[in-house]
């Protein structure tokens, strides 16, 4: 028996869950596991509840879960609340350093059915399949932050942006792993020509290189590496980089695979994993049935290689994503340039596209 902690969160959220623990209780009832869910309240929805974005029980169940899938949190309505009450600063960054996730994997893999789905020519992006590794728990967005009166009436804003030797070692080191069972080559991102941080970073990386001979290490400044990724993305198999510029490149990087409704990501470090997919909460199509909850459900194929050791069934929520894709079934945000190979494209809304994975599911 695994126990999951489900967190739906705000906006498109509560559609997208849902969506992925259907394909889950699917894979279960194909495979024979036993999955238990709890559902508990993050983000807006929980200030809303209780006034606090992470309440002691979510954090707890959280905690004694086996792992965590997540929706997206955040809202227009909650942008003005203190700043430790907003969603993300109040709930998402204490959960992922209470949960001890210093490492975020994006896979950004094109799925054959999307070629013409995305914005960029089809030559640029067949076969691209990039491995970002983004460190989650220090750099900017954890650093002390804090405004001042200026003697001219106005304010001054400070945020700090620290690394540690250890920091980096740990997760360049995790990338090194990766990479190794990879293409093994490994691309270290950074701005060590601008920052202090970005050369200890830079110096770090140097020193690892030599113990992983059989990886190739390029290091890439981040202005270059978000070029690089619209003109030549198929150079790159693992990035890995620091949390802001990672937090970047990789909605950069959704884009090569048709929409950021595709890509999952996996938050892995500490005992517990945390598995969500890589867009917020869209409040423009929230409520609508139109968000694409692909990325979600493959969301939960991470959480059950990762967490679970299950690659089989990892594999069959893969699979059952690229048939789907293939026989051309598309929500509306992959519809733009969409085709499927000379087959009809069939629009559906979060709920069908669910249905149909698990259709698929069931009969692969
Ligand atoms: P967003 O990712 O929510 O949306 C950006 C655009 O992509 C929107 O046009 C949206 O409709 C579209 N989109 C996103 N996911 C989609 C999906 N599954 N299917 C179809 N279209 C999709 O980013 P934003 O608009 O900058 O942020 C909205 C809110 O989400 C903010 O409050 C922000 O703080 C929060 N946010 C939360 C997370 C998280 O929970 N991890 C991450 C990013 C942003």
């Amino acid at each position: 028996m695994y126990n999951i902690a489900v967190l739906p969160g705000d906006g498109i959220g509560v559609e997208i869950v849902p969506e992925a623990i259907k394909a889950l209780k699917a894979v279960a009832e194909k495979f024979g596991h036993e999955f238990k869910f709890e559902e508990a309240l993050i983000g807006g929805a929980a200030y809303d509840a209780v006034g606090h974005p992470l309440p002691p029980e979510t954090l707890e169940i959280c905690k004694k879960s086996d792992a965590v899938l997540l929706g997206a949190i955040g809202g227009p309505q909650y942008d003005e609340l203190p700043v430790h009450l907003r969603p993300e600063i109040g709930a998402l960054l204490p959960l992922r350093k209470e949960l001890a996730l210093f490492s975020n994997l994006r896979p950004c893999i094109l799925f054959p059915g999307l070629l013409q789905a995305s914005t960029i020519k089809e030559e640029v992006i067949q076969g691209v399949d990039i491995m970002v590794i983004r460190e989650l728990t220090g750099g900017l967005y954890f650093g002390d932050k804090y405004r001042e009166k200026t003697l001219d009436g106005g304010e001054k804003a400070t945020d700090i942006l620290t690394y540690s030797t250890d920091e980096i070692e740990r997760i360049v080191r995790f990338a090194y792993e990766v990479a190794r069972k990879r293409r093994k080559k490994l691309c270290s991102v950074d701005k060590a020509n601008v920052l202090e941080s970005s050369r200890l970073w830079r110096e770090t990386v140097s020193v690892l290189e030599k113990e992983y001979p059989d990886v190739e290490t390029i290091h890439m400044y981040v202005d270059n590496c978000s070029m690089q990724l619209i003109r030549d993305p198929r150079q790159f198999d693992v990035i890995v980089t620091e949390n802001m510029f990672g937090d970047i490149l990789t909605d950069e990087a959704s884009m090569l695979t048709g929409s950021i409704g595709m890509l999952p990501s996996a938050s892995i470090g500490g005992e517990v994993g945390l598995y969500e997919p890589s867009h917020g909460s869209a409040p423009d199509i929230a409520g609508q049935n139109k968000a694409n909850p692909l990325a979600t459900i493959l969301s939960a194929a991470m959480l059950l290689r990762y967490s679970f050791n299950m690659d089989k069934e990892a594999e069959v929520i893969e699979q059952a994503v690229t048939r789907v894709l293939e026989e051309g079934y598309r929500t509306g945000d992959l519809l733009s340039c969409s085709d499927s190979g000379g087959k009809e494209i069939k629009v559906l809304g979060t709920r069908e596209m669910g249905d149909v994975i698990v259709e698929k599911i069931m009969l692969l």
